[in-house]
Formats: C-alpha cells, sequence, structure tokens
C-alpha cells in the first residue's frame, strides 16, 4: 500500500505542541520506517485547517481518488482536518474505499466505524454527529469484549490488524517485551532502565524519545499480556495469544511491589510494622536520626521506639542494628540444617504412601457398601413386581436406599480428592525451613529478614528491648525441640500432624 504524507502547520498556530513542518516531516520518516510505510511523496501546507480551502489539500485528495496512493501519513488528525466539510471529505473516501487507511505517530486509527467515530472527535466534527454515532460504537465495543478481542489500540507486542478487524502477535517486539519482564524481574533492571532498554530496541514514545517510567510500570502490569482485559473498569477474558507466562508476570509484579515498597523520609525501614509494645500494646514506630561529625561526614542511626500513643509506658528505644541481630536469632532457632531435609522428604514420602494406602482400603470398604445396597434395590425392585408391597412403599424406600448411595459416593470423591492436600503446605514449609539457616547469616537482608521473621512467627511483642515471637505452626515445633532429638522421625511425624490439621501455606 502507498501512502502520502500530509505535514500542516499555519502562521497563526501559536501552539508549542504542534511541530514545525520540518520536524513534522522528519517525524513521519522515522514513523514510517518504524512501521515499513511505504511514502511515495511528502505534502505541506502553511495554512490554517479551520475553514475549507487549502490547495495542497485539495490536491491531496484527487491524487487518492486518482489512485496514486490508498493511505494518507499525517502527524494528527487535525492536520488533516479542522472542519466537518474536510473532515467529511476523508470520511466519504474511507467509506468509498478509496482511501484504505490512515496512519498517525499521535493518533491510533482503524477502519471500524468505532475508528472513524474517534476520528471525528480528532477532526473537532459537530456535536450532532457524535452522539448519533456513539450509542453505535459502544455496542460494537461491546460486542468485541464480549468475544474476547481488545477494541483499542493494541499495547506494545501486539498490533491491531486492519484486515481482520482483531489483535495480532507483533513477535519481533514481544520478543522485546519478553526479554524486558524477564530483566525486570529478575531485578536486574528499574522501570528507568527498562525505558532505555526498550529505547535500544526500538519502543519508544511518539516523539521518539524514551517512554516515561510510569508508563514503563503500565507495561509491567499489563494484565492484558496474560490475557486479561481491562475495559472501563471491567475485567474481560481476551482470545489472543499470550507470550508472558503466568509465572513470569507474577514475578514482575512481585518486583514492582519491591521497588515501591513505602518509603517514609526517603528511608526505607525494615522492621516497621513488625513488632507491637509488650508493655502498652502501642505499634511500633521507625526514626532515623542523621549525625553529623566535624569533619563534614554523617551517619545514619535507625531507631525503633513505642509508638506510646495507647497509654503511658516505660519503654525505651532499640537501635536498628540489635533488632536484626535478634531477629537473625529467632530466625535461625527455626532453621533446619541443609542435611536433614532429604531424611523429611523422605519421611513424607513414606507418610504420604502410608496415607494413599489408607485411603485406597477405606475406598474398597465404601465400594463394598454400594454394591450391597445396588442388591437390596434389585431385592426391593423384585418385591414390588412380585407384588410383595405396594408402589407407594417401593418409592419411599427406593428413595431412602438412593440418598444412601449418594453419600457415599459423596465420601469416595472426597477421599480421592483430598488425600494429600497436606503435603503442598508441607512442602513450602520444609522450603522454608531450609531458608531460615542461609538468611539468618546473609549480609543486608534487612527485608528478607523481616519477611521470614513474618513466616516463622507471628505477634512479634518488644518488651525491655527483648523481641518475644510466636512461633507459627511447625516452626514451633522445631523451636520446642533440642537439635539433637529434631532428626527423630517422632518430631516429623508430630510436625506433620500439626501440618495436616491446619498449616496454612
Ligand atoms: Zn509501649
Amino acid at each position: 500500500m502507498k501512502y502520502i504524507a500530509y505535514c500542516r502547520k499555519s502562521t497563526d498556530e501559536k501552539d508549542k505542541q504542534v511541530l514545525s513542518i520540518d520536524q513534522q516531516i522528519a517525524e513521519l520518516k522515522e514513523f514510517s520506517n518504524r512501521e515499513y510505510l511505504e511514502i511515495i511523496d511528502f505534502v505541506t501546507e502553511a495554512k490554517t485547517a479551520k475553514t475549507p480551502g487549502r490547495e495542497q489539500f485539495a490536491e491531496l485528495l484527487r491524487r487518492i481518488e486518482k489512485g496514486e496512493a490508498q493511505g494518507i501519513v499525517s502527524w494528527h488528525p487535525d492536520r488533516l482536518a479542522r472542519n466537518s466539510i474536510d473532515g467529511g471529505k476523508v470520511i466519504y473516501l474511507l467509506d468509498t474505499g478509496k482511501i484504505l487507511d490512515l496512519k498517525f505517530p499521535q493518533f491510533w486509527f482503524e477502519s471500524t466505524p468505532q475508528g472513524k467515530f474517534m476520528l471525528n472527535i480528532a477532526f473537532g466534527q459537530s456535536k450532532y454527529y457524535v452522539d448519533n454515532l456513539s450509542e453505535n460504537v459502544k455496542r460494537g465495543m461491546r460486542h468485541k469484549l464480549r468475544i474476547g478481542i481488545w477494541p483499542s489500540k493494541a499495547p506494545v507486542g501486539y498490533i491491531n490488524d486492519s484486515r481482520t478487524k482483531d489483535i495480532q502477535l507483533d513477535s519481533e517486539r514481544a520478543r522485546i517485551i519478553k526479554k524486558a519482564f524477564e530483566l525486570f524481574s529478575e531485578g536486574r533492571k528499574s522501570f528507568t532502565e527498562t525505558s532505555l532498554y526498550l529505547f535500544k530496541f526500538g519502543i519508544r514514545s511518539s516523539s521518539n524519545k524514551p517512554i516515561k517510567s510510569d508508563e514503563v510500570r503500565r507495561i509491567l502490569t499489563n494484565k492484558f499480556y496474560i490475557g486479561i482485559m481491562k475495559y472501563g473498569g471491567e475485567y474481560h477474558q481476551g482470545v489472543h495469544k499470550l507470550f508472558i507466562s503466568k509465572q513470569l508476570f507474577n514475578e514482575a509484579q512481585k518486583q514492582v511491589i519491591r521497588i515501591e515498597r513505602p518509603r517514609r523520609n526517603g528511608h526505607d525501614f525494615a522492621f516497621a510494622g513488625l513488632a507491637r509494645c509488650g508493655e502498652c500494646n502501642a505499634a511500633i514506630t521507625a526514626e532515623q536520626h542523621v549525625k553529623k561529625y566535624k569533619n563534614g561526614s554523617s551517619q545514619i542511626f535507625i531507631y525503633y521506639r513505642c509508638t506510646k500513643k495507647l497509654k503511658p509506658c516505660n519503654q525505651k528505644y532499640i537501635p536498628e542494628s540489635e533488632m536484626e541481630t535478634q531477629l537473625r536469632k529467632i530466625i535461625d532457632d527455626a532453621a533446619l540444617p541443609h542435611q536433614w531435609a532429604n531424611d523429611w522428604y523422605k519421611w513424607m514420602d513414606e507418610d504420604e504412601r502410608e496415607e494413599q494406602s489408607l485411603a485406597e482400603e477405606n475406598i474398597s470398604k465404601l465400594k463394598l457398601e454400594i454394591e450391597t445396597l445396588d442388591k437390596k434395590l434389585n431385592l426391593l425392585l423384585d418385591s414390588y413386581l412380585d407384588q410383595v408391597i405396594d408402589s407407594e412403599t417401593y418409592k419411599i424406600k427406593k428413595n431412602e436406599l438412593f440418598e444412601e448411595k449418594l453419600k457415599i459416593n459423596e465420601e469416595i470423591t472426597k477421599i480421592q480428592t483430598n488425600g494429600s492436600s497436606w503435603l503442598e503446605p508441607m512442602k513450602n514449609f520444609i522450603g522454608s525451613v531450609l531458608s531460615c539457616a542461609k538468611i539468618a547469616r546473609a549480609k543486608n537482608t534487612s527485608h528478607d529478614l523481616a519477611i521470614m521473621a513474618k513466616t516463622v512467627g507471628s505477634n512479634f511483642f518488644l518488651t525491655d528491648r527483648q523481641f518475644v515471637p510466636t512461633y507459627n505452626l511447625g516452626f514451633a515445633a522445631l523451636c520446642a525441640t533440642p537439635s539433637a532429638q529434631r532428626k527423630s522421625h517422632g518430631l516429623f511425624s508430630k510436625t506433620l500432624s500439626v501440618s495436616r490439621q491446619g498449616f496454612e501455606p
């Protein structure tokens, strides 16, 4: 398809947002390279578009009608038309198929009723026309959403297919976006660095600059990439092909949260919100003090203290370093030495097998019961057919037996599905216990410490500068047991039985 580029800026246009004609030409050249558009000519005009009567514009339309080109490229629709007559001409050529496509770096256009509607708004046309169209357009958009097709400009990595009117994968850009998701999730790139990475590979703002960080954030958190379309505040299931796995997407979301952790006074207090005061039950808050030295250098000290908001309280400050030491000890107490893990997993397998055979045993018992019930049902039918019992008695008895059978079947399903529901949480638990030791010893991991502390314990209280945790289920069993005994199978079963009752994953 061939395009003619149209650039316009009138001398009375004081708007600084509007690029000069030379700038428009440069931008359109860059844009057409990026979008693989064949431009056969650049037409320029220094006149207002508010009234009809531009020579170059009229000439442009004549050339299109003659078939010299089938598309127009322009900076924005308002470069083409700003009055209803010229705007109407463009729409007319679209409707009659003389113009097949319009491209604007600043505006997304699709040759559908919706697209023409948006174009009209951009041309600044009459409100009457807009009102008439809008209901039809809304209906069209709703229909698209219902069948799972994104009704608007495709997110980067996808393109709007003007032939099929749906969304297709833009394989090259999809690969760049995927790589960006990966680099970001691994914590190797910030929003700004991701933007520069995208810029390097040609994903840029419409003014050919690196895209802003909040736009990067929008891309990295856009559920569209996992098939969920949010439109008008509502979620819809999309049918477009995916190139970002759910797992990768979730990793990216975690990283976004990590980056955006609340920071107060420009400082990030790792242990804020972790504990309450053991004396008065008020919240513990963090404060930073900057100590300035005579030689000009300074050092930051972080303290945690009771807010004393509930009642008078005698508790004193605790330095963050002291808090950290105590937390390391608490976490280390809940740790499981690495070499024991294999034993644990082995015992878990044994327990699982044991449980499985028990379940099988139960199921075969229940199946026997069903057989007995079936026999009874047969007998009942025989008696009815032999006219030993009347039809009323038959019905009542039959329903009774039937219900009993249903109950047993339900029980079988329950055993089959719940068989090892404790296994996953248990495996997670062992994973946590294993990482305890590692985290307790690692340096510079205040945040990991805080997260791990919340995994092993809850309801932390701070009394006389001492942390007192309530260990969570499972971890409590570990801490209460002297190390020498931890290895015994007995403890494992005990922990397991706790886990089965209510260990939360
Ligand atoms: Zn207090």
